[in-house]
């Protein structure tokens, strides 16, 4: 039966090479089982139609029983076109077909009466439907026997050129089935969790999915298959987690010895907050455990995590180890190294910086160094992963802002060590815990969910472009006092035309209202070259510039605590998690800062929330959330660069939360029983997860 779900599509019924050539590019199908897992992506009610006279551009997808009044073809040439005026015997509206005019022309005759489902479009103030779905009255009814229900199958323009529409995929997703005969398809979970956990079998949910026969129905089959997919996500990543913890020994650091205990008693300016404290523990525990630690520390900006990786640091170093920091770009490498060298001082530790730019000379002393141990504590760029940088025993590395690292640069670091060396890997930018669980899954995650006392939250407030003056009056006040301000712009876009800020052009107007000598401005964008970018930020981290006008390249932890002010230009073109990002560059002294968020007058729904929830709130975690929810995961920062590609067919990360918790319960208790999967009931899951190994080398190798 296996076999059957391989077959090639050519060789079903109505298939042929053309269109299976098609549906290999568009939609990665090549085998039966493929189709059968490409679900409909919503599902319309056949029984409910639409009055013509409700309908409004608000519609989105509607369904309509009427008749065709009038059969017209208007325009010639390219913008030829069939246009029927379909009736509902209350009001009519326009039924325009752009392709096979002739062919329309001729099937769909005046007086016959058909239902037509479609995406309402508006011209010329009126809507109509475009190329939308017919079937006779007929066909409609005996559908409607089945359950009501009908799926709806994503296509490409390019399918609907080669005629395959969602009405033909689901003919496909039939034939499948009718070629199958009596025989049911095979099962993939064990029959001992669809008993315990009233799973519905996967042939009768992958039927439902694709024909339900009740609303009822459908959530069952629904149910079944995202469970599953997770449930196999969940296990991979559980087992992945066990096989690294049973073959890879870690280092044993369960020394807290004299450095730690110097600096957490002599050299701590402040007392660490509880969550730091409870996250250092969380990391000790791994630590000592003799196992590796692969974990997660995720805290919002400000909340301290560069000093927990320096303590995480320092139990290597008791231990006889060396440990490295890796940033994401020099400016901030260069910060790190600047900020623990000065907590470190008056221990003896050393600790050295590498990046792109250390000169030749300083580049050999350093590698001789980190090669015989003398360095301690090595930060840098990705400069630190080329092949020339050999640690003497690296115990322990820690990864900054994680989402600008792949997967392949974190192994790379890895193997810098005769044992893998224990791994933090921290995130500024927080993800909903449904998220990480899933991306993730094989890292432990700490949280540090509070933030050092006495912060003042950042005022963040929503104007309009059309009150640019008076902020700009209130930015000249901010500098009388001695306070510093950012002025963002979206990224350089090469359209002239474009209607948003430009940065270079911002500068200029900026120049003429901070004229010099009274104030001065600087600039760092993207396309500068990386010294002048550094040389700019060196002369507003001083205060010789006052304002800093600047693209999202300041997002990533630059640390200015007299800059008190930001402001950000066309802010409805950044997404939430960069907005949260650019807000935390203030708010890092200890004055009151605010964050101003210009935008035009003109702003989407979309846009206008974004904005209503970065002045509602300034917790990470939630503004996560919300984006999780407005975008989709796909589009979250740090999903695309986590290396893993979840390719999820079924569940939405940011609605099916809990059974994403479901299912990595059910994956615990499976490999608490039998952790290697060798007893009999346990054989599909085995099978299963030796073919995707096969398949996909890199999969959830996260560390
Ligand atoms: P982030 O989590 O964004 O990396 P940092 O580690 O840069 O945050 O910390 C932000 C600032 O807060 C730094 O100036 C740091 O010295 C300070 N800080 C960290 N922990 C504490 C604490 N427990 N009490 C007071 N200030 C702290
Ligand atoms: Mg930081």
């Amino acid at each position: 039966m296996a076999d059957f779900l391989d077959k090639e599509i050519t060789y079903l019924p109505g298939v042929g090479p053309k269109r299976a050539e098609l549906l290999k590019k568009e939609l990665n199908v090549s085998t039966y089982g493929d189709l059968l897992r490409c679900y409909p992506y919503r599902y319309i009610d056949r029984t409910k139609f639409y009055h013509i006279k409700d309908i409004s551009p608000a519609s989105v997808y509607v369904q309509i029983r009427g008749r065709i009044l009038s059969m017209t073809t208007q325009g010639t040439g390219r913008s030829a076109r069939a246009v029927a005026l379909f009736s509902d015997g209350e009001s009519a509206i326009e039924l325009i077909w752009f392709k096979g005019v002739k062919y329309i022309m001729e099937r769909y005759q005046p007086g016959h009466e058909f239902v037509a489902f479609g995406k309402v479009s508006e011209f010329n103030g009126r809507c109509n439907l475009v190329h939308p779905d017919m079937e006779t009255i007929n066909e409609a009814l005996s559908k409607q026997n089945l359950g009501g229900v009908q799926g709806m199958y994503n296509t490409t323009e390019k399918m609907k050129n080669g005629s395959v529409t969602s009405r033909t995929l689901q003919k496909f997703v039939s034939e499948i089935f009718n070629s199958l005969g009596n025989a049911r398809l095979s099962e993939s979970l064990p029959d001992y969790l669809l008993q315990e956990y009233h799973l519905m079998p996967l042939h009768e949910a992958l039927l439902n999915i694709h024909f339900p026969q009740s609303p009822d129905s459908l959530r069952l089959a629904q149910f079944r298959l995202k469970f599953e997919e997770l449930f196999f996500i969940q296990l991979h990543m559980l087992r992945q987690r066990n096989v690294r913890r049973v073959h890879f020994a870690g280092f044993k650091f369960d020394k807290i010895g004299d450095i730690f205990n110097n600096f957490y008693g002599k050299h701590l300016p402040f007392q660490l907050t509880n969550a730091q404290k409870k996250v250092l523990k969380e990391i000790y525990a791994d630590m000592s455990s003799g196992r590796q630690m692969n974990r997660l520390l995720q805290g919002d900006v400000g909340s301290g995590k560069t000093l927990v990786a320096l303590m995480t640091m320092l139990i290597a170093l008791d231990n006889g180890y060396q440990a490295a920091m890796m940033a994401p770009t020099e400016i901030l490498a260069q910060q790190h190294f600047e900020s623990i060298s000065k907590m470190l001082s008056g221990l003896d530790v050393k600790v050295a910086l590498l990046t792109g730019s250390s000169k030749k000379k300083e580049r050999e002393v350093i590698l001789q160094g980190i090669l015989d141990g003398t360095i301690q504590i090595l930060i840098g760029t990705h400069a630190l992963l080329e092949d020339s940088v050999v640690f003497s025993n690296l115990g322990c590395v820690i990864i900054d802002e994680q989402h600008r690292f792949g997967v392949e640069q974190r192994s790379k670091l890895w193997s810098k060590s005769e044992r893998p060396p224990h791994v933090l890997v921290m995130t500024a930018t927080p993800i909903p815990r449904t998220l990480a669980m899933t991306i993730y899954g094989d890292l432990d995650v700490s949280v540090i969910d509070e933030l050092p006392p006495g912060r003042k939250p950042i005022g963040t407030i929503h104007r309009f472009e059309t009150h640019r003056h008076n902020i700009y009056d209130f930015i000249k006040q901010e500098i009388a006092i001695g306070r510093q301000a950012y002025i963002v712009y979206p990224m350089i876009q090469e359209s002239e035309k474009s209607d948003y800020a430009n940065i270079e052009a911002g500068y200029e107007s900026l120049k003429s209202i901070f004229p010099e000598p009274h104030y001065h401005l600087g600039m760092v964008h993207g396309k500068m070259k990386p010294d002048e970018k550094d040389a700019q930020m060196r002369l507003f981290a001083s205060g010789t510039t006052n304002i800093l006008v600047a693209t999202t390249v300041i997002e990533v932890g630059v640390n200015v605590p007299n800059a008190s002010v930001m402001l950000i230009e066309s802010a409805e073109r950044f997404g939430l998690s960069q907005l949260h990002q650019l807000r935390g560059r203030v708010g890092r002294g200890a004055d009151q800062s605010y964050c101003i968020l210009l935008t035009s007058v003109k702003l989407s729904n979309d846009g206008r929330q974004r904005m209503e929830v970065m002045t509602r709130t300034s917790n990470g975690f939630e503004i996560s959330e919300v984006d999780l929810k407005m975008r989709g995961p796909g589009d979250l920062e740090g999903t695309q660069q986590s290396g893993v590609s979840l390719n999820l067919k079924i569940t939405n990360l940011a609605t099916d939360g809990e059974i994403i918790q479901y299912a990595r319960n059910v994956a615990n208790d499976v490999l608490e029983k039998d952790p290697d999967l060798l007893l009999p009931e346990n054989f599909l899951l085995n099978q299963y997860l030796d073919r995707l190994a096969k398949e996909s080398v890199n999969w959830g190798v996260i560390s």
